[in-house]
Order: C-alpha cells, then structure tokens, then sequence
C-alpha cells in the first residue's frame, strides 16, 4: 500500500500523431517527488470529475494555443490547433484557479494558463524580443538558458535560488498577463518566464522544461517535489 498523492497529468491531445501521450521526463519527475501520475485525456466530458480523484495537477508543454482564444492573428511558425485540448485545459485552469487544489503549468502549460485567465500570447518571441537568448534551437529543440526570479515569490522558495539554468524549448511567450497572476521569472531579454497566482496556494506556471533536466538538477526537481508536498499537505479543497 502507498498513500502517494495521485497527481493528475493531462495528456497531449490526438492531433499530435493521434494519441494521447505524455513524455516519460514528466512521470519519472513526479515519482522522484514521491507522486503518482494519473493521465487525464483530452475531451473529458466533465474534468470536475477527474480533478476530484487528484491531489494535484500538472499541465504540459507541446503545440501552440490557437490565437482565436486570445485574439492573437496566427503566425507561420505556429503548429496547428488542438480544440479538443485546449477546451479541456482552459476548463481545467479555470476551476482549479477558482479552487485551492495545486497546479503546475510546464511550457505551453503556462502559456494556456495566461490565456484562460485572460491574458494574450507573442506568438513568435523572436519577432518580439529578436534572438539574444535563444528559446529553442532552430528550427526545434532545446537550447539552456539562464531565468532570474523575483524575490518574495512562492518560485523563489520553491527553487531555492533566484536565479538558474532552464532547458527551454519554446517559440511563443506571455504578453499581456491575465488578471490574477503575477510574472515571478524572467529570461536576460526580458520574456516572462514564469507567472503564480496570489491567494492560491500554489499555482505556478514555467515557461521552461524543468523535466528534461530535474534528474541531474536539485533545483529543477525542487518544483515537482514543492507540488507534490503541496498535495500532500492537504492545502486541498473539493473541486465544485
Ligand atoms: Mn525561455
């Protein structure tokens, strides 16, 4: 028997090779923190439902947001849409926004974060903040880069430090930041990197992939271990 917090992982949506997936980085971190993943899949009828079997929840990187939810144009470097997955996540965060159960947003899972609370998105970083700090090798891959962190943060204390090497692998960022959530990171030019939220007990969004790294990295590790305590600590409330 294990009293391990179940922590529940949506899963990238069908229109990624058509199947439902989450990267194995993502469930050895969690296990590492002493968590289980519960897989969510994209389309749920009623996620209210699954989000009362968790302690926690973690929201994934992969294709980009389609602009119509945020009122952004489209652009030549962006993937093609998923709805099934958005809808499902922009529910997901709305109630778990609204509620005390802890979330973590992992790359486009911070983007979707800002869009479903209300924010916009740059599309294309480089066309913004041009290439100084590579955010991902060209034209995919990941690339390291250095994010500084804001003092009095619930990331500072998560981290242990105020400033760190990521693995980052993304071509679109936050813009305007939706009401509600604080920028608490941001890379040497400027892009934000990670948002939380106040009043919540633990709402985090990264920008950067702290799974790729967190085996041979305490500090990235710290985030899963920091959600998965979370959860553990019962800052949990029912999901209504
Ligand atoms: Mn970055």
């Amino acid at each position: 028997m294990t009293s391990a917090p179940l922590i529940g992982v949506v899963a990238r949506g069908r229109t990624d090779g058509g199947r439902y997936c989450a990267k194995a980085a993502y469930v050895d971190a969690i296990r590492r923190a002493g968590g289980e993943p519960l897989l969510f899949l994209p389309g749920a009828p009623d996620p209210s439902r699954l989000l009362r079997l968790v302690d926690a929840a973690v929201l994934l990187g992969g294709g980009d947001v389609d602009p119509k939810h945020f009122g952004g144009r489209g652009h030549p470097a962006s993937g093609p849409p998923d709805e099934e997955q958005d809808a499902s996540e922009i529910q997901i965060i709305r109630l778990l926004a609204a509620g005390r159960l802890p979330l973590l947003g992992i790359c486009r899972g911070v983007q979707v974060m800002n869009v479903a609370l209300g924010g916009t998105l740059h599309e294309h970083v480089a066309d913004a903040f041009g290439e100084t700090v590579p955010h991902r090798a060209s034209p995919q891959g990941s690339v390291a880069h250095e994010v500084f962190v804001e003092a009095d943060s619930l990331l500072a204390r998560v981290l242990g430090t105020r400033r760190c090497s990521v693995s980052s692998s993304h071509h679109q960022a936050l813009r305007d930041v939706a009401p509600g959530l604080s920028v608490t990171a941001r890379a040497a030019d400027g892009v934000i990197e990670a948002v939380e939220k106040a009043g919540h007990p633990w709402f985090i969004g990264v920008q950067w992939h702290p799974e790729v790294t967190a085996a041979d990295d305490a500090v990235q590790q710290r985030l899963f271990n920091a959600l998965v305590a979370a959860a553990e600590a019962g800052t949990v409330g029912p999901i209504e």
